[in-house]
């Protein structure tokens, strides 16, 4: 093993026999395979330079079990200045991607680090559950793996509960239980980075009904457990062009996909949580775990806002506008859209409080954040195509037609701009599209309207975390301060004569 975990530790750690299905067929090696290898390279590329010398510091930390070097990522900050420390780290990892991997390793061991800070949660139900979840964190954490998560029931009809499905195994539930641990029958979506990740942690943060105890189980397994299946949507790195005309999707369109449990055996060692409706909800809410890993998306989403406002910059120098009141007026407001991202992440950050022996950002901060941006995601690339116009349009097929002397002459002729040369417009605008208008772009505006629900469930977590006595005292304040008219005579009458 070596002293920090590299990309050929994990690339090799992929090839394990995983069942992932595309296009009509069985993948025989996620790493070579023509939908997947860009991806898993752009994963591996964050586990090298967490192993650069002048990163280990920054990126990683000493497990307190084994002393190796592993990921921040798995960091428990005990104050707010380890907190930073952590986020510095995430940070960086994100501006390898400019955030364009969302489930990233750092987004779900966030989420398991935070269920191991509220492991008392589970002592409290179940001694051999929180042995489990213990376990679990230390294995995940010192192995440094990446994980993945499903944590959705598959859309069917959502008017009905799980079990009311016209198949009661839609929805993964427990199939059988004995001595060794729980058997798992039925779907889950959306299984984000499984392909590339190590394991899959398996649960249910929607809502559940009495009568749906068999889907209220969480547990975590390796992607290559028996009659686990994998089923991948299209890869946009597959369909990318080129490099140059995809340099997005070719490198990290991180995949989605259905996952099918074919019954999966999961060990008791492996299960957090079996069959209670109550702890599948509470390990998310009543420890950190939700707050961390959504606190996570926050910070990758910041550097992606970045990314997308010097887009938005560029994309008014390559057409001459950007001197314009208008276009100005136009930046100014997506200049302070990032501003409100930036800031709400600070202010999750100073506003945290300590819990026990952990430093957990605030809630209700968090929520706001979810709330508005998922919102805000779509307007902002709405924004940037308007100031855009048909540049993103008005481009070459591919990058072959460069190596037609008549065409590459005439794109020279044709492709101007003030700041860009003709070939370097062609290529900045293929980039622009490839974040606004492509299917991979498409992608993530649907990405980052409903990863973290749609947009009720956060406004509800929103409206379930606000100090509303505060606010609701200041108006009882102030009515108090002033008189209100007795009721009238006639009431004192009635109620005398009663
Ligand atoms: C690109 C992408 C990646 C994802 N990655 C992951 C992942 O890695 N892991 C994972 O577990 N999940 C993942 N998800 C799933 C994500 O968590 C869900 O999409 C999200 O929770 C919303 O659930 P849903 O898609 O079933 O939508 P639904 O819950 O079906 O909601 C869709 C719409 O239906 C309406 N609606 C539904 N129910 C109600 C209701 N009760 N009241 C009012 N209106 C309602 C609303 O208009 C809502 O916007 C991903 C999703 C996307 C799009």
């Amino acid at each position: 093993m070596n002293p920090v975990k590299t990309g050929q530790e994990h690339v090799a750690s992929l090839r394990d026999g995983r069942d992932v299905y595309i296009n009509g067929e069985r993948v025989a090696d996620v790493t070579t395979h023509k939908a997947f290898r860009n991806s898993v390279s752009s994963a591996a590329m964050l586990y090298d330079f967490q192993s650069q010398p002048a990163q280990i510091d920054i990126m990683t930390f000493a497990s307190p079990d084994t002393g190796r070097r592993v990921s921040r990522c798995w960091q428990l900050p005990g104050s707010y200045a380890e907190l930073l420390e952590r986020r510095r780290a995430l940070e960086a990892w994100a501006e390898l991607h400019y955030g364009f991997m969302g489930r990233s390793p750092d987004h779900v061991s966030s989420c398991i680090s935070g269920m191991f800070m509220g492991v008392e949660l589970f002592e409290a139900h179940d001694r051999k559950r929180a042995a489990a979840v213990r376990d679990y964190y230390a294995f995940a954490r010192d192995n440094d793996l990446f994980l993945t998560y499903v944590i959705i029931n598959p859309q069917a009809d959502r008017s009905k509960s799980a079990h009311e499905q016209a198949d009661p195994y839609l929805a993964a539930a427990v199939v059988d239980e004995d001595a060794e641990g729980i058997t798992m029958r039925g779907a889950k979506m959306l299984a984000t980075s499984s392909i590339m990740a190590n394991e899959v942690f398996v649960t249910c943060i929607q809502p559940l009904a009495p009568g749906d105890e068999k889907q209220a189980v969480s547990f975590a397994i390796p992607m290559n457990a028996k009659g686990l299946r994998v089923l991948s949507r299209k890869s946009y790195e597959e369909s990318a062009v080129s490099g140059f005309d995809n340099p997005l999707s070719s490198r990290f369109d991180e995949n989605d996909a259905v996952l099918y449990f074919d019954d999966v055996k999961v060990p008791w060692e492996r299960v957090f949580v079996n069959q209670s409706i109550d702890m599948t909800l509470k390990q998310f809410h009543a420890t950190p775990a939700h707050v961390y890993q959504n606190y996570q998306c926050q910070i990758r989403l910041l550097v992606k806002m970045r990314f997308l406002a010097g887009l938005a910059h560029r994309i008014a120098e390559a057409n001459g506008i950007v001197a314009f009141p208008q276009v100005r007026d136009t930046l100014g407001q997506i200049a302070a859209e990032v501003g409100l991202v930036d800031g709400l992440l600070h202010g999750m950050e100073a506003k945290g409080r300590q819990v026990g022996a952990y430093y957990v950002p605030d809630r209700h901060l968090l929520y706001s954040a979810q709330v508005l941006t998922q919102q805000l995601y779509p307007k902002v690339i709405t924004t940037i195509r308007d100031l855009a116009g048909g540049g993103l349009i008005m481009l070459p097929s591919s990058v072959a037609d460069f190596d037609n002397p008549l065409l590459a002459d005439l794109i020279h002729k044709t492709q101007k701009s003030p700041v860009f040369a003709p070939e370097e417009r062609v290529k900045f605008f293929k980039l622009a599209w490839d974040a606004l208008g492509s299917e991979f772009a498409s992608r993530h505006v649907q990405y980052e309207m409903f990863y973290a629900g749609a947009s009720f469930v956060t406004r509800g977590h929103s409206y379930r975390t606000f100090d509303w006595a505060t606010c609701k005292g200041m108006v009882d304040t102030l009515m108090a301060s002033y008189p209100t008219p007795g009721p009238p005579a006639s009431a004192h009458k009635s109620a005398a004569a009663g």
